[in-house]
């Protein structure tokens, strides 16, 4: 099969990261036989220095004439006092629009070569963890109603949450199809005890639940999932929420898998087109350096190759041959320290030599 990849590599360390990412697919469509044509878009703090903005139309018209897209990421000092409508990171949420991305996926796994970088207690984590988080990106409080007004005590300000059926069910449906390439469990995250449209998402969540009998359906309440999470990570298989609840709780989830330099998502709509990037930023402290660690930005691609073109074998084989690597106890300097690391480029040959 041939596929269309629109690579936006941004500033930063995105260039190094993507290059290795890149790296790795060409040898996995050489072992299994495909075509991947990778054309690179600027975005970011180089779009700006080149066009004065950071979101060119060329950008935007190729990743929607892509079949998927991989980010590696944009910001950076030189662009910090630019006003908010130029900046870097503006770019993000334009993208993410122009493209109708309205689900995040953001797994949190723990590899059992790196459980010393987990900061909870080894007896928790004894048995791993491996969590998908399936966010609501474009709906609830973030976008809800908001304004400034006088109240009962003077100055006052509100954000209100809402969500539609017809939001719920997709992000609902995700959840299920995902879990039906997983584990089988959705827990379902909602403050239904005080909110409505939490108890909205709970009973919509549970009617697309009756069309997968096979996944099992949780509700859990918002404050005992972030104890959870730190309690007993390993009871969850995928996650889903609302925009807010997600944005928290997928921070605190990739803070206990303690490496953000090994952490890939995903972001969906309702083609098979998706966007798909490391959680972390541009490191512009050790940007053009070789020292990033691109595992992030490979991984990125694996759920590329799984989520929007359906390889399963493919995708399978770059997160062995990271698991392997790992393993081997080879290291970025992110994860080695102040032992010895491996380059950027030296931990993508060693991945490529374990496909
Ligand atoms: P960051 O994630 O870039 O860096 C935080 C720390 O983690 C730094 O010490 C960095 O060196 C380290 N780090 C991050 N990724 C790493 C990797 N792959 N290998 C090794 N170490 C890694 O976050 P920040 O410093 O807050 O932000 C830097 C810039 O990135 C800012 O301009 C910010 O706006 C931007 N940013 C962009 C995105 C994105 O493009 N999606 C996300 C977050 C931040």
């Amino acid at each position: 099969m041939t596929y269309n990849i629109a690579l936006l590599k941004g500033d930063g360390i995105g260039p190094e990261i993507v290059d290795s990412a890149v790296r790795v697919l060409e040898v996995v469509a050489k072992k299994f036989g495909h075509e991947f044509n990778f054309t690179p878009y600027d975005i970011g703090g180089v779009a700006i220095d080149k066009y004065g903005i950071p979101l060119p139309e060329e950008t935007v018209a190729g990743c929607l004439a892509s079949d998927s897209v991989l980010l590696g990421a944009v910001g950076g000092p030189k662009w910090d006092t630019l006003p908010g409508n130029i900046r870097p990171e503006k770019a993000l949420l334009g993208i993410r629009s122009k493209m109708e991305l309205f689900t995040n996926l953001r797994p949190a796994k723990l590899y059992a070569a790196l459980k010393d970088e987990c900061p909870l207690r080894s007896d928790i984590v004894a048995g791993g963890f491996d969590i998908m988080i399936v966010r609501e990106l474009t709906g609830g409080i973030y976008f809800g109603e908001r304004g400034v007004r006088e109240g009962k005590y003077g100055e006052e300000a509100y954000d209100t949450e809402c969500y539609s059926r017809m939001e719920i069910e997709r992000i609902a449906r995700v959840a299920f199809e995902t879990a039906m390439l997983r584990g089988k469990k959705v827990t379902s995250i909602d403050k239904a005890n005080v909110l409505e449209s939490s108890r909205l998402w709970r009973r919509v969540v549970h009617e697309i639940a009756k069309e997968y009998p096979e996944v099992e359906c949780v509700d859990m309440l918002v404050d005992n999932a972030a104890m959870q999470l730190v309690r007993n990570p390993g009871s969850f298989d995928v996650i889903v929420t609302s925009n807010m609840f997600g944005d928290i709780l997928s921070d605190e989830a990739s803070q206990i898998t303690g490496s953000i330099g090994m952490l890939p998502s995903a972001s969906l709509g309702n083609t098979k087109r998706g966007l798909y990037e490391p959680i972390h930023g541009s490191a512009p402290d050790i940007a053009g350096q070789n020292k990033a660690n691109p595992i992030a930005t490979i991984l990125s691609g694996a759920m590329m190759l799984l989520y929007a073109f359906g390889l399963t074998k493919e995708s399978d084989a770059i997160v062995a041959a990271v698991d392997k690597v790992l393993t081997m106890g080879y290291r970025t300097a992110d994860l080695a320290h102040g032992g010895e690391a491996l380059t950027t480029v030296e931990m993508t040959d060693k991945i490529i030599e374990n496909l």
